[in-house]
């Protein structure tokens, strides 16, 4: 291969400008292990990206490279569609296991295209033929995915969702208690939102009635790592049960463990009529699915397609790491190095002003930076600050520290770090991160 500076200066030139990560992290990946990775220049990073939450193993771990040589010696055919294979049979007994049991006994589950926005797409299709309705409940601060209704229920972060492309969508506040839109925060604004919805969804000239769906994620990540609070997720499944809504959980991002159990929804005891599952289930390999209740399962045979359906690769890193995971208790560990990770950089917070909101589950942390030059809004909150948290992601990259920026602003650093992540390993981001804000700031 080339340079790495070449192949940075070629890219710069042939990529669209809608290029994030190559625009914002000059980082030419030739080599990576687990939460390391080695640029063309021979610098070693540390990985808190993780392919944005999809590598729970962190890169290349063995046992997700073991299931996908053992595919590619046995001579099985790599592409059949989505026939049933022996790998698909065994991704979806190791899914299954995994799932809430209404889930498990008598769920569904549904191929989809290989993103997590194809999934996205078919559990709005199919909520839509089920009931026969199509307006659509989400939330502020979303992220669904980059296709026409996926996009459409997309929040208001960045400019990736305009109005134009949010029709027949009914957009309502996501309890977010740093910035909460009731002037008050924890489960009181919490159950300001819950009421709020519910209101929004009865009365007879919102427009909303019975709706096909509500979307929603039980921790927001693209929107800036916003856990949702139990009780809220609790009113939520009561408000949609209450009035036959279908509730779709997209657990793209928070799923397989990150959140400190194994699926997000497990914590608040919520069971959704649907589950979106990608990213971490397919062991670093493009796989998407949706599991939903059986009782949705009325669409006509061929009414959902897609020639990428059933990569037998992705399977089967799937089905490893997700025993992996189970296994090897890796979402208490998530929670139990995330818990860590939050009180140190809650004390972080203690010593820069900027820093002004720390929150996260598991391993999905975000940090919010605020502009401590601006006056505070009539909350008392201070501005997003998306420049210094731009400076914050250059300075840790200068320090060997791959992070993520995300949020409606683009002013919360996110860590993702893999569930493998080592006590060392933590200990070396929260130095360097800490570093980054210090230096960041001056
Ligand atoms: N839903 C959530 C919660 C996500 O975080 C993402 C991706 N960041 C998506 C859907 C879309 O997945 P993909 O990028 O694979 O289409």
């Amino acid at each position: 291969f080339d340079s790495g500076e070449a192949i940075l200066r070629r890219q710069a030139q042939r990529e669209s400008a809608a290029r994030t990560y190559a625009r914002s992290l000059p980082v030419v990946p030739v080599r990576a292990r687990g939460m390391t990775v080695e640029g063309a220049d021979g610098r070693r990073y540390l990985d808190c990206l993780s392919g944005a939450g999809t590598l729970a193993l962190g890169h290349n771990h063995p046992v997700v490279l073991e299931a996908v040589r053992r595919v590619l010696d046995s001579g099985a055919p790599l592409h059949v569609l989505d026939l049933a294979t022996p790998v698909k049979d065994d991704f979806t007994t190791a899914l299954f296991e995994t799932l809430p049991p209404e889930l498990a006994d008598r769920g569904r589950i549904q191929f989809c295209g290989p993103a997590g926005t194809d999934a996205v797409e078919a559990a709005i299709k199919l909520s839509r033929i089920a009931t026969g309705r199509s307006g659509l409940l989400a939330f502020s601060g979303a992220y669904h995915g980059m296709t026409a209704a996926a996009l459409a229920a997309t929040g208001d972060t960045a400019a990736r969702a305009t109005t134009e492309t949010a029709a027949g969508v009914t957009r309502l506040p996501y309890p977010y208690d740093y910035r909460c839109p009731f002037g008050t925060g924890g489960e009181q604004g919490a159950e300001l939102s819950a009421r709020l919805t519910a209101a929004l969804v009865d009365d007879p000239k919102g427009g909303v009635q019975h709706p096909a769906a509500m979307l929603l994620e039980p921790v927001q990540g693209e929107g800036g790592v916003i856990p949702a609070p139990d009780s809220w997720l609790r009113r939520m499944r009561e408000i949609t049960a209450d009035r036959g809504i279908p509730l779709i959980a997209d657990e793209v991002q928070s799923g397989v463990g990150r959140t400190g159990t194994f699926w997000a929804v497990e914590r608040s005891g919520i069971v959704p009529d649907v589950m979106v599952l990608s990213k971490a289930i397919g062991g670093s390999l493009p796989l998407a699915v949706i599991v939903y209740r059986e009782e949705l399962d009325t669409w006509h045979p061929g009414a959902h397609a897609g020639t990428f359906r059933g990569n037998q690769l992705a399977m089967a890193a799937g089905a490893a790491t997700i025993r992996y995971v189970a296994r090897n208790a890796l979402p208490a560990r998530a929670e139990e190095v995330g818990s860590r990770m939050l009180r140190r950089l809650r004390a972080l917070a203690g010593h820069h002003a900027c820093v002004g909101d720390v929150r996260g589950r598991g391993l999905m942390i975000g940090v919010e930076l605020v502009d401590t030059t601006a006056d505070p809004d009539d909350r008392g909150t201070l501005p997003a600050a998306p420049r210094l948290a731009a400076r914050v992601q250059q300075e840790a990259l200068r320090r060997g520290l791959i992070l993520e920026l995300g949020g409606r602003h683009s002013s919360v650093v996110r860590l993702l770090p893999p569930l493998t992540i080592t006590d060392e390993q933590a200990e070396a981001v929260l130095e360097r991160l800490a570093d980054a804000v210090a230096a960041a700031e001056a």
